[in-house]
């Protein structure tokens, strides 16, 4: 059976990758999204479980230590990691995982030997500048503190949209939508894939 392939989908704050991927979950057959652990606590309207598993950073040092994710990082003072087992599983049964993700740890992805040819790399980019400070601000969750620090890594995370394989720009929801499905679509019909 063909393996499934890890979309790993990466993009500022505020773009929108939440959402985006919640309905492409939803709305794709044979996709399933890979929960994140973190050290962050949950915003008011985020369940354990659902959006991230929350987990103390005790916990999260004792899976560092028994191997227990694929990729782990610090994004913005927080520990953020990818557990191994349900990807793996999951790719061996031929189901596509979709992962929302930083960049570092699409570079870690990128150098693991288990994952070569079995992901693709999406970036999801604001309309402007303008655009993403807009949304940002309009999330009632950020205090001023987070905020800044959101934007400061935003900008550094989009001087390297370049190392991407993709890029989707999230200006008309539906159309960002289309485009996501389209790099599903092309995903399944490389050559490397289909002669395997
Ligand atoms: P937030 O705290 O706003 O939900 O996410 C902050 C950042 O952490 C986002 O850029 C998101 O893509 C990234 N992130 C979420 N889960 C993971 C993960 O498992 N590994 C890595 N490396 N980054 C993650």
């Amino acid at each position: 059976m063909a393996s499934g392939v890890f979309f790993l989908v990466a993009g500022p704050a505020g773009v929108g990758k939440t959402t985006l991927l919640k309905r492409l979950v939803a709305e794709e057959k044979n996709l399933v999204k890979a929960i994140s652990v973190t050290t962050r606590p949950p915003r008011a309207d985020e369940v354990d479980g659902v959006a991230y598993h929350f987990w103390s950073a005790k916990r999260f040092e004792d899976a560092v230590a028994n191997g227990e994710f694929l990729e782990h990082a610090v994004v913005h003072g927080k520990r953020y990691g990818t557990l191994a087992r349900f990807v793996l599983e999951k790719m061996d049964a031929g189901i596509d995982v979709v992962k929302d993700i930083d960049v570092q740890g699409v570079e870690q992805i990128g150098r693991h030997p288990l994952f070569r040819g079995r992901y693709a790399s999406v970036f999801i980019m604001p309309p402007s500048h303008d655009e993403l400070v807009a949304r940002l601000k309009s999330r009632e969750s950020e205090t001023a503190e987070s905020l800044a620090v959101r934007l400061k890594t935003a900008e550094s995370e989009l001087e390297r949209a370049g190392e991407f394989e993709y890029i989707v720009i999230n200006d008309e929801f539906e159309h960002a939508m289309a485009e996501l499905k389209a790099i599903r679509l092309a995903e399944h019909c490389l050559a490397s894939r289909r002669l395997t």
